[in-house]
């Protein structure tokens, strides 16, 4: 991480992450952000409350990935550190894994020493790149991963904010390609299936605001998934995707979260 210039955040409009930093009660985001954050929750109140179920789904999928045997992730989209962070879960069950780290935004790469304090056996690497960029993030990963042994992908919170018109399908499909059998792709995603009022305006406001959300149905979801193995559940929303490996979230509840998240592996 030496050596690299100085990081320019642009603070005249939101960003993904910093709002969503806000929303977690994290200290890296700026007014514009908080702003926009609470034009969300004027929207629907408890959008803090899905920031952190969509959480605790990393904390639960991690763990069962690693319990499982994983030992290589690409988590895309990584967000602003927040503890614990991916490998630090996944470095639990198994310290010697070794994790890839990639997002678009600066603010992310400024922060990105928290995200590089692995244990000694693992490693933890972070990528400044676009996951509209596959070419970009496959080869920086490479220099880390061993593409000839499972890698989970992990696309967290990620793919809502990547259009069709981006192609985010093919983006998916383009990653597992390049990752052998028995790897595994996550992914949580906002949807607008329970909640569609809200959802629109949540999309319009954030794209006059620059923002682009692509919410998407159950079955637009779960194309992400085709020509692999859907885990048990299959296809939930996020927090009934194995509760028991972990704890509610205070204020969680069955009205609450407009995601759907699932784990699949590559037969
Ligand atoms: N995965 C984390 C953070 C989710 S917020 C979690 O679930 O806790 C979404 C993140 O995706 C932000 O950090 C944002 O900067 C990043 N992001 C959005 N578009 C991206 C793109 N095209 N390429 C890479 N990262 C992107």
């Amino acid at each position: 991480m030496t050596g690299r210039p100085p990081v320019e955040i642009d603070t005249s409009r939101p960003h993904p992450a910093r709002m969503y930093d806000w929303y977690l009660g994290g200290k890296d985001n700026y007014p514009v952000d908080e702003a926009m954050g609470r034009q969300m929750l004027a929207l629907d109140p408890r959008v803090p409350v899905m920031a952190q179920v969509n959480r605790a789904f990393m904390h639960r999928s991690t763990r069962w990935l690693a319990e499982h045997g994983v030992r290589q992730f690409l988590d895309i989209g990584t967000g602003i550190p927040t503890e614990p962070n991916l490998h630090q879960i996944a470095q639990r069950v198994a310290p010697d894994t070794s994790v890839v780290y990639c997002d678009n935004d600066p603010i992310v790469l400024a922060h990105a020493a928290a995200l590089l304090r692995g244990t000694p056996e693992g490693r933890t690497e972070y990528l400044q790149a676009d996951v509209r960029d596959p070419h970009a993030v496959v080869e920086g990963a490479r220099k880390i991963l061993d593409f000839d042994r499972p890698v989970a992908l992990s696309l967290i919170a990620l793919l809502h904010f990547v259009s069709d018109e981006d192609g985010a399908h093919a983006l998916v499909q383009r990653l597992m390609s390049e990752l052998p059998s028995g790897s595994y792709l996550v992914v949580t995603h906002a949807t607008a299936d329970f909640t569609p009022e809200e959802s629109k305006a949540a999309t319009e406001k954030l794209k006059a605001a620059g923002v682009t959300l692509a919410l998407r149905s159950r079955e637009e979801f779960t194309r992400f998934f085709d020509g692999l193995e859907l885990v048990d559940p299959g296809v939930e929303v996020p927090h009934h995707w194995h509760p028991e490996l972990g704890d509610p979230v205070p204020g969680q509840d069955d009205g609450v979260i407009p995601g759907y998240g699932a784990v699949a592996r590559k037969p």
